[in-house]
């Protein structure tokens, strides 16, 4: 059998969305980092400094930075500071939604406008803006990455994804754009569709341990999915397995999305 060293040998990685240890952005920068990735990590907010920073301090020499997507200063600064410490950018995972709480729950149709609009910017739009800001980091070394994570209540209702639906739905659509933008560049684009997990995120749909129940008891392989088995599947997509897809949502759903009831 052939010996098989780290698949991402001192590529820079970007990771957007870590909150906590259950993030599946904190997975899949680990993941990376194991695979000998250097890696860019940022959080949200000051509330969330201190445990990023904690997180981040578990591997070697990240730069930890602040990023809220719905800030362009901070966008521009925290690709800034990529360009100086690294001088170029191989991937970048987008691991970030939001929703107010009220579109949540209750009835779709009275989402509001404004909140509506700020799944949409938080969701979906940021992964455009992101990948704006990536691709010319990207395209001097013609091979960089783009993964965003989704979910099935794009295609199919679940009680309570309401807004976040459409949201994913258009982040979806995106990746398939972004793809066919990018790839003259060399830059493919993916999305990996996750089953349900227990991170901070999931808490805030009103009803997610009904969904995990129903999951467990339907899905092909009777479980739940773990973030280890996403982020396993994003060093797919990241790495040299994964040259030949683009454009593409891969379901890591332990087959949930085939069962017709
Ligand atoms: P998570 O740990 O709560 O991560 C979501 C992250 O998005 C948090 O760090 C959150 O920060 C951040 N975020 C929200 N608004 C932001 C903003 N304006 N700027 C920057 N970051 C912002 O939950 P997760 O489950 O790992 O979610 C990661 C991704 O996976 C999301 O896109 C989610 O939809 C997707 N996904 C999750 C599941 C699941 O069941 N968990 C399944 C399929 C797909 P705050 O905590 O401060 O809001």
């Amino acid at each position: 059998m052939p010996l098989t060293g780290p698949t991402l040998p001192s590529r820079v990685g970007l990771v957007i969305g870590v909150a906590n240890k259950r993030s599946i952005a904190w997975a899949i920068a680990r993941a990376a980092a194991l695979e000998g990735a250097q890696m860019a990590i940022t959080y949200q907010n000051e509330r969330l400094e201190e445990n990023v920073r904690e997180l981040a301090g578990s591997i070697a020499d990240p730069l930890v930075m602040p990023c809220d997507v719905t800030n362009d200063a901070e966008l521009d600064a925290l690709f800034e500071a990529i360009e100086q410490k690294y001088h170029g950018l191989d991937f970048l995972v987008h691991s970030t939604a939001f929703a107010e709480r009220e579109d949540l729950e209750g009835q779709f149709r009275d989402t509001t406008r404004d909140g509506f609009l700020k799944a949409m910017e938080v969701s979906a739009y940021s992964l455009i803006a992101l990948a704006k800001r990536a691709a010319p980091l990207m395209a001097r070394s013609s091979s960089g990455r783009i993964l965003t994570l989704t979910y099935l209540g794009s295609e199919r209702v679940f009680p309570n994804y309401n807004v976040m639906g459409v949201a994913k739905a258009a982040l979806e659509c995106s990746v398939r754009y972004l793809a066919a933008d990018l790839g003259p560049l060399g830059i493919r684009v993916n999305a990996i569709s996750a089953g349900p997990i227990k991170t901070l995120a999931a808490s805030g749909i009103p009803g997610f341990s009904k969904i995990l129940e129903v999951y467990r008891d339907r899905s092909p392989i009777r479980r739940t999915i773990e973030t280890s088995e996403v982020a396993e599947a994003a060093l797919m997509l990241l790495g040299p397995a994964g040259r030949g897809i683009t454009g593409e949502v891969i379901m890591v759903d332990g087959g949930f999305h085939a069962m017709g009831i």
